[in-house]
């Protein structure tokens, strides 16, 4: 028997990262809107590096997520997926506006302020206002692959740096000055019990699940460990 010949090839030697390839994916859906401190708010999203059916469909649900609650901008990680992708209707409505899809974006070239009041869907109820760049450069990728390159400012400027900060595991709360940051803190600790009541409950799965989730979604569509954009 000559097992020279029918030896497979190496897999190190592939460089495919068999782990990941060789277990079935782990389901993205259906999505649920989450909210603070929920762990996929708090660190900072990875890039893409797979654009399959199973993200396509899940845009499609952030928009509908989106439009039942009213927002203009949804970032993947609010919808428990570890992915820098987030989407924009100012119209909020579906029947209405432009929808933005904006994969692994980047922000450069930040001019002016300006001061607004904000909201989140991950933090219901919270609002306060804001100081930004009044205008944007972003610099990112469509679902379907076209690259886009806008010179932002108004509302959109606004909101894609509003959605580009959860990408970076950062909430509004987190731009604000003194004595409104202590004005926040008393409402996110709100926030904490009720998100831990609801664990202690079973009504959410503990912590370590949660991130063992983002881990695993991670692994199916993401470059290396460190592969942070
Ligand atoms: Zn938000």
């Amino acid at each position: 028997m000559d097992t020279t010949t029918s030896q497979p090839a190496e897999p190190a030697a592939t460089g495919i990262p068999l782990a990941s390839e060789s277990r079935i994916p782990e389901p993205l859906g259906p999505l649920q809107l989450v909210e603070y401190p929920h762990p996929a708010l708090l660190r900072p999203a990875r890039r893409l590096v797979r654009i399959d059916d199973a993200v396509c469909e899940a845009v499609e649900q952030m928009f509908e997520i989106m439009y039942e609650s009213v927002g203009i901008g949804l970032a993947a990680n609010q919808v428990a997926l570890p992915y820098r992708l987030f989407i924009v209707n100012l119209e909020a409505h579906c029947d209405a506006g432009e929808e933005l899809v904006f994969i692994n974006p980047s922000l450069s070239r930040p001019r002016g302020t300006a001061v607004q009041e904000e909201g989140c869907l991950s933090l219901p109820g919270l609002r306060m206002d804001v100081r930004r760049p009044e205008r944007v450069v972003i610099d990112a990728w469509s679902l379907d692959g076209t690259p886009i390159h806008l010179d932002l400012d108004g509302m959109l400027a606004r909101v894609v740096q509003h959605e580009f900060d959860h990408l970076e595991g950062r909430l509004f709360t987190d731009r604000l000055p003194e004595a409104a940051a202590l004005e926040a803190r008393r409402s996110l600790e709100t926030f904490r019990e009720v998100f831990e009541g609801q664990q202690s409950r079973g009504e959410l799965p503990a912590s370590k699940s949660l991130l063992a989730r983002l881990d695993r979604l991670e692994a199916d569509r993401c470059a290396g460990p460190n592969a942070h954009a």
